[in-house]
C-alpha cells in the first residue's frame, strides 16, 4: 500500500510551471528523455518540439540540429552547428530467419537514397507479415560509404565489393544474384523502380530466372496484394503479388523505431560468367541538356541573384542544371522552361542549391522530393533556410564568387597532378 502513495514535489511542479525559472530548462531536459511505449518502442511526443525563449515564447529551431538532419546551420562570419542527442533504438534481432526478403538498393553516390530506405521499410513490413520472422537481406554491389544499414532496417548484409562488380556489370551481377537464390532462396525480391540501376538489374534478373515481375509498386496491402501505378502513372491497379517487385518511392514508411543487426553474409566465390559487356566509363553530358525533372544536381536562381552572368558561370563550373523561381522567370532573366514550382517543373534532385530564393509555398511544392536543399540567402528567417539542410546567410554574389574560386583551385590541382 505504501508504495502506491504518490508523493508530490511542489518545488519541482513550480519549476515545471514557471518557464522563466533558471532551473526550468535543465529539469525539462531531464524529464523529457526518450519515452518507451508498452512494446519497448521509442515514442515521440510531437508537442515536445522547440525550446522556450527568454520571453517565455516557444521557438522552433527548424535547422537540422533539432530535426535530426545531417547538417547544422551556418551563418556568415560565425557558424553554429547544432548536434542532436539520438536516443538508442531497441534492437530488432532475427536469430534464425524463417525466410529472407532480398533487397537490391540503388546506392546512388555510394549511400542509401530515400528511395532505398522506403524499399527497406517495405521489406521490413513483408518480413514481419502476420508475426512471421523473416529477415531483410540487402545486397550491395561495389564500394560504398554507407554506415546506417542498421538503422535503415537491414538484418543481413551481403557486400559484393569485388572490383569486377563495379560500374555497369549486369552479367556479373546476375550471376551473383543467382547464387544468392541458390543459397538463401529469398521469398521476395525488391528492386528500386528507378533509373539508377537497381530496376535494370531486377528486370534482367526476372527475365533470366523466368520469374514474374510487378513494376510500379506503391504499396502492399494487408492481404499481400499489390497496389501499382499503371498506364504511365495515370492509373492505379491492384494485383496479386509476384516474386520480383520493382517498387516506387514512398511505397512504405522507412524504418525509424528499431535498430537492426546488419550481420555480414558472404558468397563463397561470386561466380564470374563470360563478360560480353565492357564498361568503358561514364560520358560527360551537358547539364543544360538534362530535363529539369530528371536532373540530379540543380543550381536555382531567384530574385536575390544580382549577377546573372556569375550565376551561369557558377552553374557551368559546378556542372549543375539551371533552375529558377517564378520571379526570375517573369523578370526575363531565365527561360520559362527553367521555372521550378507548383506552376513550373516539380524536381527531385539529390542536391538543390537555392540562390536568393525566399521559399514561397508554390516554390517549395516543386522541390518537395529533393533530398538535400542548400539555401544561399541574406535573410536568415526566410522559409527556404527553414527547409534547407545546409544554409549560407550571405550575399549571393559573394558566395558564388567564393564557390568559383574554390572550384578553379580544385581544377588547377587536378591538372597539376595529371602533368
Ligand atoms: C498561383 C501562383 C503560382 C505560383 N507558382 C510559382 C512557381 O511555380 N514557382 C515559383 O518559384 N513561384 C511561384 N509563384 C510565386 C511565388 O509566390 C513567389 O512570389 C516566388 O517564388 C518568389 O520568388 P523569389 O523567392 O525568387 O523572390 P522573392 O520572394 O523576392 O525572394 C528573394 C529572396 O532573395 C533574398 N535576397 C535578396 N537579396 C539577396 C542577396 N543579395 N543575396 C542573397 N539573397 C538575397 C531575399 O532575402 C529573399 O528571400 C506562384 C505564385 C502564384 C500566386
Amino acid at each position: 500500500m505504501r508504495d502506491e502513495v504518490v508523493r508530490r514535489n511542489p518545488r519541482q511542479e513550480h519549476i515545471i510551471r514557471n518557464r522563466l525559472h533558471p532551473e526550468h530548462a535543465a529539469l525539462m531536459a531531464q524529464l523529457s528523455g526518450p519515452e518507451l511505449g508498452p512494446t519497448g518502442l521509442v515514442r515521440r511526443n510531437p508537442r515536445n518540439v522547440g525550446f522556450i525563449g527568454p520571453n517565455g515564447i516557444r521557438r522552433i529551431d527548424r535547422s537540422a540540429g533539432e530535426t535530426g538532419g545531417a547538417f547544422g546551420s551556418f551563418g556568415v562570419g560565425k557558424s553554429s552547428v547544432t548536434t542532436s542527442r539520438e536516443p538508442e533504438l531497441p534492437l530488432h534481432q532475427v536469430i534464425d530467419p524463417e525466410f529472407f526478403i532480398a533487397v537490391v538498393p540503388d546506392m546512388v553516390g555510394g549511400r542509401l537514397s530515400d528511395h532505398d530506405k522506403d524499399m527497406l521499410g517495405l521489406a521490413h513490413q513483408l518480413a514481419n507479415y502476420q508475426g512471421k520472422k523473416g529477415a531483410v537481406l540487402a545486397i550491395v554491389f561495389s564500394e560504398h560509404k554507407e554506415t546506417g544499414f542498421d538503422k535503415a532496417g537491414v538484418d543481413r548484409l551481403l557486400e559484393i565489393t569485388d572490383s569486377d562488380f563495379a560500374g555497369f556489370s549486369p552479367e556479373k551481377r546476375l550471376s551473383a544474384l543467382k547464387q544468392v537464390t541458390e543459397i538463401y532462396t529469398p521469398d521476395t525480391w525488391l528492386f528500386a523502380d528507378s533509373i539508377h540501376g537497381s530496376g535494370d538489374t531486377g528486370r534482367r534478373f526476372a527475365a533470366s530466372s523466368g520469374l514474374r515481375i510487378a513494376g510500379g509498386v506503391i504499396a502492399v496491402g494487408e492481404d499481400q496484394s499489390l497496389q501499382c501505378r499503371a498506364s504511365a502513372g495515370t492509373q492505379e491497379v491492384t494485383r496479386k503479388s509476384e516474386k520480383v517487385l520493382l517498387v516506387l518511392p514512398e511505397c512504405a514508411d522507412q524504418v525509424s523505431e528499431t535498430r537492426h543487426e546488419a550481420l555480414p553474409l558472404s558468397l563463397d566465390h561470386p561466380t564470374l560468367t563470360v563478360n560480353r559487356i565492357q564498361d568503358c566509363g561514364q560520358i560527360a553530358v551537358d547539364p543544360k541538356s538534362i530535363p529539369l525533372a530528371e536532373a540530379e544536381f540543380i543550381l536555382s536562381g531567384g530574385n536575390g541573384v544580382k549577377d546573372w552572368d556569375l550565376f551561369h558561370q557558377t552553374a557551368e563550373n559546378l556542372r549543375a542544371t539551371e533552375g529558377a523561381s517564378r520571379v526570375a522567370v517573369d523578370d526575363g532573366f531565365m527561360p520559362r522552361a527553367t521555372q521550378v514550382g507548383a506552376t513550373g517543373t516539380w524536381v527531385s534532385a539529390r542536391v538543390y542549391i537555392a540562390v536568393g530564393i525566399s521559399g514561397a509555398i508554390q516554390h517549395l511544392q516543386g522541390i518537395g522530393q529533393c533530398e538535400k536543399v542548400i539555401a544561399i540567402n541574406t535573410d536568415i528567417s526566410c522559409d527556404m533556410i527553414k527547409r534547407a539542410s545546409l544554409s549560407v546567410t550571405a550575399d549571393s554574389s559573394a558566395v558564388m564568387d567564393a564557390m568559383n574560386r574554390e572550384l578553379d583551385k580544385e581544377r588547377q590541382e587536378v591538372l597539376d597532378h595529371a602533368v
